[in-house]
């Protein structure tokens, strides 16, 4: 995900329209809390599994920063928030849309997604894309690391194209 580079709310809401996540692996699905934070309300779209995994590690991920925050402002002896609640969990996975394997689906418009078993992690997912670019036809997927599937074309979408190093 690119949240880092995002630094203000306002950056966050104007600029993502959709987020598509390929499987639940923590560092791809980490920082999906902070988009709640940062205000993000748009759609969420993973598999069934994924939605299902990012519930309970999201939370557990949201409990174990909440007592290393506390850790550590004990040990500086100053306030260092945890980079997000649970209630910023609870209010991503409300805009989770799960979507089975091999169902094609419009993710904005003009553009389109399928959901392919990846066999990475369970519910994990190569994600193809199609679109039309420059009046033809298109179609790439998260493991081509292609321009396209970097996000080049879609500058109305955040993609979590990236093919995951293991
Ligand atoms: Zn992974």
């Amino acid at each position: 995900m690119k949240i880092i580079s995002y630094g203000a709310a306002g950056e966050v809401t104007d600029s993502i329209h959709a987020v598509v996540l390929s499987h639940a692996h923590i560092d791809h699905s980490g920082l999906l809390p902070m988009l709640a934070k940062l205000g993000y309300r748009g759609p969420l779209y993973s598999t069934h599994a994924t939605r299902d995994l990012c519930s309970i590690m999201l939370q557990d991920s949201a409990h174990i920063q909440k007592r290393d925050a506390e850790w550590l402002s004990r040990k500086h002896t100053m306030f260092i928030p945890p980079l997000y609640q649970p209630e910023d969990v609870s209010e991503i996975m409300r805009h989770f849309i799960s979507v089975p394997y091999k169902l094609r689906f419009p993710l904005l418009p003009g553009v389109f997604v399928t959901f392919h078993e990846a066999g990475h992690v369970l519910g994990s997912a190569m994600v193809e894309f199609e679109y039309e670019e420059q009046g033809k036809p298109r179609r790439s997927n998260s493991s081509t690391r292609s321009k396209a599937s970097r996000g080049a074309s879609f500058s109305r979408a955040t993609l979590d194209a990236r093919a995951c190093p293991f």
